[in-house]
């Protein structure tokens, strides 16, 4: 069986490279072109929009301003317009639901008339709101029966852009998803509310630097890595079809260890798919940017220049979507799951974040004199406090069942957050907290007392893998975000956690300067303390080795090593107080998010344990019968010619004892996944504890049983053949 996919994976390598799939490479002379060339973006708006209804548009996606009607109705005729032009025939409100990535409705531009014809309408009211059957999302309770239909609010601040795929053109208007009584059914809505609290914040703290700013973005560019297969395995393997990762698979002989598949060249058809994936996206906008091979055999990463944090998120999504729906197309499947293979390497989602104010400049990024570098300073204070004050909540941003599998598992950050500042910003911290702010020269010095900011490389030399959260140039780069997360969540938590330390600080500095003291004083204090209060959360070392465990617990931070343990930080009063004070999430919405991750993390073991059992009764045990009857057979046939078989039978007993105990722990399994009736937060509680080892232990049994049945009796494709042939 395995090698029946093994021989189709094999015809349909030789087959791509026979055909002309390398047509599908793009000339690099086209792309500026192809670039957002289906997007309703500022360019088009100019061009389409009457004068008035453009400046509104603008100054609601610069400035936040509200729309009015009318200038919805030119919007709408516009972008109408302008999609049937491109083909468009139908539209659809894109939304984020709580689970799951994405959903879409479409519906129709026609209208029949009485007299048997249609018309092509598309009215403001459409594009601002849409009524998708939602029901069936999860709401955590927030929508009792009789208000069951959330809607879909426009998002101006994303362009709408065009979906094709094969024969179907789609306008695709990216949406909020709220209830009738206004609260956050999504993933945008609160980060669109929580970048709104930053800003007001972070333009407080600018003012006292004497800038003119208005508002502040927080931008980010997240790094996706992910895994591409053959998909004739991945249609041999249920448990890849079912829960996204392999529950079974027996080490290759080769895995990672070689380290020669990292910025390796890639493989051809692998290169075309990616091609053409990187080509679809430009025409939609994204502007993705970095390629290369990842550490793990066939483990890839795409990476897009920074934007706006939340046409980011969305362009994320877009570039999730996309690579799932090119790779079939090369014969491949894209697996985003965060670890699809046990022993190698899973995969993350680098989430690089900053703020910028609307001249362009970055808050993050150490300035060339003295008073620009107090700024920076203050900012990255902010971002310490902010991650200290938060660590419980920014885990549970990244909390889920896969990512279990990664962090703290050698190969990702650990459960505990940190952050790395790299030598020259320690340096400069330590400096801060043993109160460098006596000294106040002129020349070599910064104004708050600090041997001067020397000029700080943009690519700090340390990259150091193992931190969750780092400093790196000129952002940070929160690294546990997880492969197949939408990134709005922990965007979300991080803009909420510095929303409230530039808030204490901007409090703070007010104060000061309203008593009259000079700023430069009032900031080396605040810096000060700062420093003191939070020193903790900074750590340069190795996140992997036991003893940063063992520092971390000593200097209380947290360690909230698995999903069960870290959701519970979403609805602690501390949370709820702050996100409510910020205006980002109520203890409503709060509650709900908490009980539908939680679902989500039950729900999630429950169908792996249960594919477990499938595939141990119905794939492994089935085989192992077979070999074993054969083995058998073997041994019976040498005594009746005269001879004994030693090895055969010993073989045959230790193969018996193996078949025997897949069978009783897939048993096992099978009994305790039937308990039920308990509340949500307990039945987590044992699905970890209970569950997830007998998990464990199955795969142990199913995967020696595997390095000892032949190749041609093993009823799944195998890692070596689904890591190495491609
Ligand atoms: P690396 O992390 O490998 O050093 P880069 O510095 O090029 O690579 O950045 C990686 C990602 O960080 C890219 O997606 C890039 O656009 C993003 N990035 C760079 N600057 C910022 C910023 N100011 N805010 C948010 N993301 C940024
Ligand atoms: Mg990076």
């Amino acid at each position: 069986m395995g090698s029946a996919a093994l021989a189709d994976a094999i015809k349909s390598i030789r087959d791509w490279s026979l055909n002309e799939g390398r047509a599908a490479l793009t000339s690099p002379s086209s792309i500026a072109e192809l670039f957002g060339s289906l997007v309703f973006n500022d360019r088009v708006q100019e061009a389409r929009l009457p004068k008035t209804a453009y400046k509104v548009l603008r100054a609601t996606i610069t400035k936040g301003e509200a729309l009015d009607q009318t200038t919805a109705d030119a919007v709408a005729g516009a972008l109408k317009d302008w999609a049937v032009e491109h083909g468009a025939t139908h539209y659809t409100h894109w939304f984020q639901p709580l689970t799951g990535i994405t959903a879409e409705k479409h519906d129709s531009f026609l209208w029949p008339t009485p007299e048997g014809k249609a018309l092509v309408e598309f009215s403001g009211k459409e594009l601002i709101k849409g009524e998708p059957d939602a029901s069936s999302f999860p709401s955590g309770g927030m929508r009792s029966t009789f208000e069951a239909r959330g809607y879909t609010a426009w998002d101006p601040t994303s362009p709408p852009f065009l979906h094709v795929d094969g024969n179907s053109v789609t306008l695709v208007i990216p949406t909020a998803f709220v209830s009738w009584t206004g609260e956050a059914l999504d993933k945008k809505t609160p980060l669109l509310r929580s970048m709104e609290a930053l800003s007001r914040q972070a333009v407080r703290v600018l003012k006292l630097f004497g800038s003119t700013s208005e508002r502040v973005t927080t931008t980010c560019g997240p790094e996706q890595e992910y895994f591409l297969i053959d998909r004739n395995f991945y249609f041999a393997r249920p448990d890849l079809i079912n829960a996204g990762r392999t529950l079974f698979g027996a080490k290759p002989p080769k895995g990672q260890e070689m380290e020669d598949q990292y910025f390796g060249s890639i493989p051809e058809r692998v290169l075309a798919c990616m091609a053409d994936t990187e080509t679809e996206l430009y025409k939609i906008g994204v502007p993705v940017k970095t390629r290369h091979n990842e550490v793990a055999p066939s483990q890839y990463e795409i990476a897009p220049v920074f934007e706006n944090a939340n046409v980011a998120a969305d362009h994320q999504l877009m570039t999730m979507e996309m690579l799932k729906r090119i790779a079939p197309k090369y014969g491949l499947e894209c697996l985003l799951h965060e670890k699809p293979f046990a022993g190698v390497n899973g995969s993350g989602k680098h989430n690089n974040w900053s703020m910028s104010d609307e001249f362009g400049n970055n808050l993050l990024s150490p300035g060339a004199t003295p008073h620009d570098n107090m700024q920076f300073l203050v900012f990255c204070a902010a971002v310490l406090r902010a991650v200290d004050t938060w660590q419980g909540l920014l885990r549970a941003s990244i909390a889920s069942a896969g990512n279990d599998h990664r962090l703290g598992a050698n190969e990702a950050p650990p459960a505990i957050l940190s952050i790395f500042l790299g030598d020259q910003l320690s340096d400069i911290f330590e400096q801060l907290e043993k109160g460098g702010a006596k000294s106040t020269k002129q020349g070599g010095l910064l104004d708050v007392g600090v041997s001067s900011l020397p000029k700080l490389p943009r690519d700090a030399g340390d990259r150091n893998r193992t931190s969750p959260f780092a400093f790196t140039g000129n952002k940070f780069e929160f690294r546990a975000v997880s492969s197949g997360q939408n990134i709005g969540w922990p965007n979300m938590v991080l803009n909420v956690a510095a929303a409230e330390a530039l808030q204490s600080i901007a409090d703070e500095l007010e104060a000061a300067v309203a008593k009259g003291e000079e700023l430069n004083k009032a900031v080396a204090k605040l810096l000060t303390k700062i420093a003191k209060q939070h020193k903790r959360i900074v750590f340069n070392g190795n996140g992997y080795s036991k003893e940063w465990e063992k520092e971390a617990a000593k200097r209380g931070l947290l360690n909230l090593k698995n999903t069960v343990d870290a959701l519970p930080e979403i609805i602690k009063p501390a949370v709820v107080k702050v996100m409510e004070k910020h205006k980002v999430l109520n203890g409503r919405e709060l509650h709900a998010r908490y009980e539908i991750y939680l679902e989500a993390y039950n729900k999630t073991i429950n169908v792996e344990g249960q594919l477990m059992v499938l595939i141990a009764n119905r794939y492994i045990l089935p085989a192992a019968l077979e070999y074993q009857k054969q083995i058998g057979q073997s041994v019976t046939a040498v005594r009746s010619a005269g001879a004994t078989s030693v090895q055969g039978k010993k073989l045959l007993a230790k193969y018996t004892k193996l078949v025997d105990r897949l069978k009783v722990q897939a048993d096992a399994l099978d009994v305790l996944l039937a308990h039920s009736g308990t509340a949500a937060d307990k039945h987590a509680k044992y699905m970890r504890d209970k569950v997830v080892p007998a998990m464990n232990k199955l795969r142990e049994v199913g995967d020696e049983i595997e390095v000892l049945t032949p190749h041609g009796l093993w009823p799944l494709p195998t890692y070596r053949e689904m890591l190495f042939v491609k």
